[in-house]
């Protein structure tokens, strides 16, 4: 970035402020980000996770260039959910989780979101091996045991600042909590490393057995349990101490917690993890929070038959990341049509041009400083837009006056600031008017014939399709599922 003068500043869940940040080694910029686990198609939740931390990567490459930053974003594709969905759809596991993967790739691309420089993956025999040696090294120094079961537990007791990230004290997660008579836990807090396979209500699948993956210390058949993977990849991508974690908010507790008590326990005394935790805020639905288990979440895809992916990024980006966001009709048709504002200026200075190209600038520019401070400032996405909404303005109004050399200028910061953002990559689908998108009640009724069809109830699904209809809105089934539009 030309102006290194800027000092990042990031707000640390380890100390709920906001820090300067420095890297560790300005040449070798570490970024861990929690990927998914494959076993359906990703949310919106997702997202906006993941445009976030997209967005924390581009900046941090605009300040330390392109190479220096390394990001890693894993996939949990060994999992109990991959395992029962498995079975219920009749594949195999690892077919289930290639097939979301892919999907979740396909969102990716769509929001503009750069790939990471490394996604591992659980299956991986380099990491089923990294996670073996780590318990090993765990039970060794009797941070973990192993229970009747042949499962691997984490003694949270012998890390006495357990929770600390998510600011909370053992003992009183422990006040009112009891082992049940059951449990063979020590601790109500302590978590599994490994589940061994005895008493797994998916057994016998997706077994690997320790001892071949070279452990000494446990022996029972069995997989992962989830945190510890994040711990062994995080070491074996970026190093012992990286320089920023993230993921999102609901992650600081237990995910986070037990990542930082498995890799700390094997580090030297006071070597943090992660010297960064960043966490982003939630996606609500009418103040509620976004979630597979509550039912009230939109698939990626789904946004994506109602919305252009650009509309969805920058209706992300018009809030700070650590706020939480709610996802409306109303909200989403105002980014349509802010971003198709933002297209008209853009393609109309590049009328004789058939690709305008947003690439990233090299040049130094004063004008843009307010556009990089806002980013250096915690991310400040919003201010950042705003800059990019009156680079556009300056732009429209040098293209009436007909000024050629106003129209390069403005051209150029306009070019720059969209790059960064991930915006404006797309202006073939963006030529076309966008469709008026569809109203809160419109969408009640896409929403129901989807819920109606999922549910094979046909009757239903086509009598709602004719109301649509009767409404002027035309839907169609396809084999990538099911669009809109209007009459
Ligand atoms: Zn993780």
């Amino acid at each position: 970035m030309p102006k290194p003068n800027l000092t990042l500043t990031l707000t640390n869940t380890l100390t709920r402020a906001k820090e300067a940040f420095t890297p560790h080694s300005a040449n070798n910029v570490t970024l861990y980000v929690c990927g998914i686990t494959p076993y359906d198609h990703a949310h919106i939740g997702h997202a906006r996770a993941y445009v976030v931390f997209d967005i924390l990567f581009r900046t941090l490459q605009r300040l330390y260039g392109d190479n220096a930053v390394k990001y890693a974003r894993n996939f949990t594709d060994i999992d109990d959910k991959i395992i029962t969905r498995a079975q219920e759809v009749g594949e195999q596991p690892t077919q289930l989780a290639q097939t979301f993967i892919a999907s979740f790739h396909k969102d990716m691309a769509a929001l503009n979101c750069l790939p990471p420089t490394a996604e591992p993956k659980v299956s991986d025999p380099k990491v089923l091996k990294g996670i073996v040696a780590h318990i090993d090294a765990l039970i060794e120094k009797q941070f973990a045991y192993v229970t009747a079961s042949g499962d691997v537990m984490y003694r949270t007791q012998k890390f006495p600042s357990f929770g600390a990230l998510a600011h909370r004290k053992l003992d009183e997660q422990q006040h009112g909590a009891r082992v049940k008579a059951d449990d063979e836990k020590e601790s109500p807090n302590d978590f599994v490393l490994w589940k061994a396979n005895a008493k797994s209500a998916t057994k016998l699948e997706q077994a690997f057995s320790p001892k071949d993956l070279g452990a000494k210390l446990f022996s029972a058949p069995g997989r992962p349990g989830w945190h510890i993977e994040c711990s062994v990849m995080a070491k074996q991508e970026l190093g012992t101490t990286i320089d920023i974690h993230g993921g999102g908010e609901d992650l600081q507790f237990p995910h986070h917690c037990c990542e930082i008590a498995q890799s700390e326990a094997l580090l030297k005394p006071g070597q943090p993890l992660a010297r960064f935790w960043l966490h982003n805020g939630f996606i609500t639905v009418g103040g509620t929070k976004m979630s597979k288990s509550l039912g009230n979440f939109t698939t990626i895809k789904d946004a994506l038959k109602s919305y252009s992916a650009e509309a969805i990024r920058l209706w992300l980006l018009q809030t700070h990341y650590r706020k939480p966001v709610d996802y409306t009709p109303a909200a989403l048709a105002a980014a349509e049509a802010s971003l198709a504002k933002l297209y008209a200026t853009w393609n109309a200075a590049f009328k004789k041009d058939p690709k305008p190209a947003v690439t990233a600038w090299k040049g130094t520019c004063s004008r843009l400083n307010p556009f990089r401070r806002a980013l250096a400032d915690d991310l400040n996405t919003a201010a950042a837009l705003a800059e990019l909404h009156s680079a556009s303005n300056f732009l429209a109004e040098a293209l009436r006056n007909g000024d050629e050399q106003k129209q390069r200028y403005w051209r150029q910061r306009m070019g720059y600031m969209a790059h960064h953002l991930g915006l404006l990559q797309n202006p073939q689908a963006h030529t076309a008017k966008p469709q008026t998108p569809l109203s809160a009640a419109e969408q009640a009724l896409l929403t129901a014939r989807e819920a109606a069809r999922a549910s094979k109830n046909w009757p239903e699904s086509d009598r709602l399709r004719d109301e649509l209809k009767a409404q002027g809105i035309l839907i169609e089934d396809g084999p990538t599922g099911t669009t809109w539009r209007r009459a």
